[in-house]
């Protein structure tokens, strides 16, 4: 006999929403949710910078990377978001949207969300169970094994919400996509960090200007110039690089597109608003005007720190002119302007990302109940599936929809014994 109906491996954002739905569609079934860490949710507390950025205002599959977009909207059409906020509500957590999309609860506190997921899992009869980190979990002719470190458990059917590796000091460390593989599935060729602050080399004039920040277009080009992603937002210059939002929803686009072509390209537009075309009739129109410096034209535009540093970049004094401007100056200017190729010279790791690019491919499981394809009985849900959202609150869109999905279809499929007891 099982020592319960269905294990979840994981109780962080899929896992508990995954933990909430199989308890209230299947009341009397005996569920419990096994993680590793010390303490629940450490994701959920960080995120958003402690305000947790529950969701956004409108998701849809285009604000995913990963597995097809078909997929992805399939999934997220089971919990649209007026469904997440209604469910939030109802736990007692009502949310408020900012002028970005962003959803926050009226809090901004990310606890109020960990501590209603909690309590609303155990409401639903799961039992939390932690610290229990499974490393192991074999396939049995009547349900699974998962040995743990603290023991082990027999379970009908198994949902597998173990995260990706983000942060892997939360306790997501990839762990999950091992156990995945050893049931069968096949991760992605690639796993790699999204949402991750990107490096420059050392000493690039970039990383002397750490704490400027300005609005940005950054492209990502093939080697041979083609555009391939692009993105708007702010860009932050650190002392080891780049970051801020368009950095980071750009980063898994490049590092994707350097897998593929080492050669690939990462190029900004620090003046997001202006074409080659405007640049070049505005400097012609200050020529003509005489006295005013490039550094002081400059300075009406960007922080006086970047303006220099991109004077100098171009090869000119910050004190020069635009009269007489030398044909080839002038279009180095414009070029650093409009299309800056910054030399990116790694990313900061997993420590420092936000979100896991690559995983298990949605094909590998049934999108209406997210079973495997693979394994009958193991449902996956999560980060540790091949789908990464931009920054907004995608990423825990995406593990709520496919938590709510995995949770009510291993709950549909239990057979609930007759002793009824939770
Ligand atoms: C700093 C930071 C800020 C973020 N901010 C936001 C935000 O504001 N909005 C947003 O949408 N997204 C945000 N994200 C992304 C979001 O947190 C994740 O996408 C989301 O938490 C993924 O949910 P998950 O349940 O799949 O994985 P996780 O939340 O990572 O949960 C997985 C759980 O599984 C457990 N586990 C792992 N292996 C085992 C094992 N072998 N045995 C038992 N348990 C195990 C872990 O301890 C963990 O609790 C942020 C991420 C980071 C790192």
């Amino acid at each position: 006999m099982s020592d319960a109906d269905l294990a979840i491996v994981g109780a962080g954002a899929a896992g508990l929403m995954a933990a909430i739905q199989a308890g209230r569609a299947a009341p009397g079934a005996r569920i419990v949710a096994l993680d590793g860490a010390r303490t629940l949710g450490a994701k959920i507390l960080v995120a958003g910078g402690g305000r947790c950025n529950v969701t956004h205002h409108q998701v849809g599959p285009d604000d995913f990377a990963g597995s097809t977009r078909p997929a992805i909207a399939k999934v997220l059409r089971e919990l649209p978001v007026p469904a997440t906020v209604g469910f939030f509500r109802e736990l007692g957590v009502e949310l408020k949207r900012e002028a970005t999309g962003k959803l926050f609860p009226v809090t901004d506190r990310a606890r109020t969300v960990l501590d209603a997921l909690v309590g609303a899992a155990r409401a639903a009869g799961v039992e939390l169970r932690f610290p229990f980190r499974v490393v192991g979990i074999e396939r049995r002719a009547s349900g699974f094994r998962l040995q743990g470190d603290r023991g082990e458990l027999g379970a009908r059917r198994v949902v597998l919400a173990a995260g990706g590796q983000a942060l892997p000091k939360s306790g997501s460390d990839g762990a999950g996509v091992a156990l995945a593989r050893s049931l069968g599935h096949e991760p992605t060729a690639a796993i790699f960090p999204a949402l991750v602050p990107l490096l420059v080399s050392p000493g690039h004039w970039l990383a002397s200007l750490a704490g400027v920040a300005v609005p940005a277009r950054v492209e990502v080009r093939s080697a041979t110039g083609k555009g391939l992603a692009l993105f708007r937002g702010d860009l932050l210059c650190t002392h080891f690089g780049l970051s801020g939002p368009v950095v980071l929803d750009a980063s898994r686009h490049f590092l994707a597109a350097r897998l593929e072509e080492p050669r690939s390209r990462f190029v900004v537009a620090l003046l997001p608003g202006a074409t080659p075309e405007s640049l070049e009739a505005e400097i012609a129109a200050l020529g003509r005007r005489g006295s005013r410096t490039l550094g002081g034209w400059l300075a009406g535009k960007l922080p006086d720190r970047l303006a220099e540093a991109l004077l100098a970049h171009a090869g000119l004094e910050a004190s020069a002119t635009a009269v007489r401007l030398a044909r080839g100056s002038r279009r180095a200017l414009i070029e650093t302007l409009t299309a800056l190729e910054i030399p990116i010279a790694g990313d900061r790791g997993f420590a420092h990302a936000e979100a896991t690019a690559g995983g298990i491919p949605l094909d590998q499981v049934r999108l209406a109940t997210m079973e495997s394809r693979r394994c009958p009985g193991l449902h996956l849900c999560g980060e540790l599936l091949d789908v990464d959202g931009r920054i907004g609150g995608f990423n825990f869109q995406w593990a709520w929809a496919s938590g709510a999905v995995a949770g009510r279809g291993a709950a549909r499929a239990l057979t609930i014994p007759r002793h009824g007891g939770g």
